[in-house]
């Protein structure tokens, strides 16, 4: 997808601060942090949500869970971390480019307020 921001940036036409890389992946720190650590991790295969995920995907998403898990031990969260996948403008996705945010290290508070 030659303007989505995110295929940019995995290509190196845009420059990020990285956190790992492989053949199929991408790991890099968020420009806008909300917390101590927030990275994401995005595949280089471009899909633009969790919403066209098909089959052909499953493995790809299953190694990016569990790389997630090892990215955020990596980066000093042994405590823990939020991961969190936002979905369509519904879900108030605003790069269109499936990603996985990885959060922690600080006061992370309740995902969902009620009341
Ligand atoms: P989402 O709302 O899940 O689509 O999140 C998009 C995220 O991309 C936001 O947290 C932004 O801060 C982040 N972002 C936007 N542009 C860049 C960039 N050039 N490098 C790193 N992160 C970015
Ligand atoms: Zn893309």
């Amino acid at each position: 997808m030659g303007d989505c921001l995110f295929c940019k940036i995995s290509r190196g036409e845009i420059p990020c601060r990285k956190v790992y890389e492989d053949d199929e992946v991408l790991a890099f720190h968020d420009i806008n942090p909300v917390a101590p650590v927030h990275f994401m991790l995005i595949p280089k295969l471009h899909l633009a949500s969790l919403a066209e995920a098909e089959d052909v995907h499953a493995s790809l998403l299953g190694r990016m869970l569990v790389l997630a898990s090892r990215l955020a031990r990596e980066q000093g969260l042994e405590k823990g971390f939020r991961t969190v996948i936002n979905t369509g403008k519904g879900g108030g996705q605003e790069v269109f480019h499936f990603h996985i945010h990885i959060i922690g290290g600080g006061n992370i508070p309740p995902m969902v307020r009620r009341g």
